[in-house]
């Protein structure tokens, strides 16, 4: 009885080496059958916005499991990426990236004898990658960043269940806390929480700055590490430069509906057509996807000709001894296929049973929301952006001022989150934006309307470029302070 999962071929280097992995499997009798999806470049070429067909769409999500090779988004025509928005739609919340040394992968870690086994499970859908992103003025750019409790909780509850199951006995949560208090800070918060409930897992947090020093003076330290979206995004590289580069890093894709497997690299444009790609990442990825599928035999066995064949010291171009020939990406393919019942040497060896767990897509009706109920809220005032002109602060706050009512006080003048009224530096630079706050006073009650009504008369004097209220969540307050407020 075969499983059957979708498979997009992808660009460039993709169709290469998803042919190579495809072959690995097929040696290896994976109980899987294939159902090839229109997805990629020339899709989008053809007219397809999101890059892939309405039929691609409708078996993936029948499916529930996409195996996908590298795809090129086309440039400066506007469209999003499709790699980004597959994994945003199809709600895979979690990417894990497991980076281990691998013998025959020469590293500096290697060569000291330092061994590297690490997790880095990312958050995938949100903080900057929803790319909401405005020109408030000619100057200045400004981008959402949205990280949401349901977000958090989702790829922190996945983060600590993976650990459990590959058998960490430690989980650090990564972030910039310190800076972003709202952001980050509801990231950490959702983490200490979730912590609660995994007592044999040892949690601790760490500065994102002070976690890319230790990764490269001590990434033995590390077993697993859950991170925001950019951030994830850039410790994750980071951690393929540990273990010899992008091309042996996997990635999974995780959602509780639909999962994409595919390698960490991309299409690979300057070797394309060449026959040289190394299959190694992509192969990983379709490990991890065999693991997933409950497949532990076949994933163990492929793993453990991968590894014995990296360790023969069989290469492609791109890695290994300069000094023996590199074989392509056939003959790499060619050469674990015939190493499938090999084993590496001992430390190395994949044994049973394998860790993950098996995928149970569901098929939904509606869309899940998740709202958290039964909060006191308090509205506090109101954040209005304006365009500088050629007004200087205190001109400004004359201005904000004639239009407050009874119940309202203008608090702050800042410019680039750094206040500058009622008290500043000279030496504070000024671009053409400024944030007025207006706060209601204390001991009253003020409605969103009289909120939008402040803003709108001061339209008047100020050409608004944005407008964000302050909120008050239970004891919680729902805004940060400027710089030297
Ligand atoms: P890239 O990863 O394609 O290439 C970077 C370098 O690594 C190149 O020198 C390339 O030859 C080499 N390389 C990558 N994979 C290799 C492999 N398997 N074997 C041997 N060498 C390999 O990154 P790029 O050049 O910045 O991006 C090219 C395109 O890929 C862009 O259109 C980008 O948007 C897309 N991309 C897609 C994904 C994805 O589908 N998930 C990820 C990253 C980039």
């Amino acid at each position: 009885m075969k499983t059957k999962i979708a498979v997009a071929n992808g660009d460039g280097i993709g169709p290469e080496i998803m042919q190579a992995v495809l072959r690995i499997f097929e040696a290896n009798h994976v109980p899987l059958e294939y159902e090839f999806v229109e997805m990629g470049k020339s899709y989008f070429d053809a007219g397809h916005s999101t890059g892939m067909t309405a039929k691609a769409k409708e078996t993936i999500e029948n499916l529930g499991l996409l195996f996908k090779g590298p795809m090129e988004t086309p440039k400066g025509k506007g469209v999003k990426s499709i790699n980004v928005t597959a994994r945003k739609v199809w709600n895979t919340y979690a990417n894990q990236r497991d980076f281990r040394s691998l013998n025959g992968v020469e590293t500096v870690f290697s060569k000291a004898g330092i061994p590297i086994n690490l997790t880095i499970i990312r958050e995938n859908i949100e903080d900057t990658y929803g790319g909401i992103e405005h020109l408030l003025t000619y100057d200045v750019a400004v981008g959402r960043r949205i990280i949401t409790r349901p977000g958090s909780a989702q790829v922190i509850r996945y983060a600590f269940e993976m650990a459990r199951r590959k058998g960490y006995t430690k989980l650090a949560c990564a972030h910039k806390a310190n800076i972003m208090k709202l952001t980050d800070g509801l990231f950490l918060e959702t983490f200490q929480e979730i912590a609660k409930e995994y007592p044999d897992i040892q949690s601790s947090d760490i500065i994102v700055d002070d976690l890319c020093m230790k990764l490269v003076t001590q990434p033995q330290n590390f077993q697993a590490i859950v991170l925001t979206n950019l951030q994830g995004d850039i410790v994750s590289d980071l951690c393929a430069g540990l273990v010899g580069g992008l091309g042996f890093a996997p990635s999974a894709n995780i959602g509780d509906n639909i999962s994409i497997f595919e390698a960490v690299h991309g299409t690979a444009p300057d070797i394309t057509g060449k026959g040289i790609a190394n299959p190694t990442a992509l192969l990983l990825s379709g490990i991890l996807m065999l693991r997933y599928m409950g497949f532990t035999e076949n994933a163990a066995a492929i793993e453990n000709a991968l590894l014995y064949t990296l360790e023969h010291g069989t290469h492609t171009g791109d890695f290994g001894d300069k000094s023996t020939a590199a074989v392509n990406t056939n003959g790499f393919a060619d050469a674990i296929i015939a190493n499938l019942g090999k084993a590496p040497s001992k430390d190395f060896v994949i044994s049973q049973p394998n860790q993950e767990i098996k995928a149970t897509a569901k098929h939904l009706d509606k869309n899940k929301l998740t709202v958290t109920k039964g909060i006191k809220e308090e509205m506090v005032g109101v954040d209005v952006f304006v365009e500088a002109g050629d007004l200087q602060p205190a001109e400004l706050a004359e201005l904000a001022k004639k239009r407050l009512t009874d119940n309202f006080e203008v608090v702050m003048i800042s410019n680039r989150g750094t206040q500058v009224w009622p008290t500043g530096s000279i030496y504070t630079e000024l671009v053409n934006e400024y944030r007025v706050r207006f706060e209601k006073k204390p001991g009253t009650v003020v409605t969103q309307k009289e909120l939008l009504h402040i803003a709108a008369a001061f339209s008047e004097d100020a050409k608004i470029c944005s407008v964000e209220f302050l909120m008050k969540f239970g004891d919680k307050i729902g805004y940060t302070l400027a710089q030297g407020q």
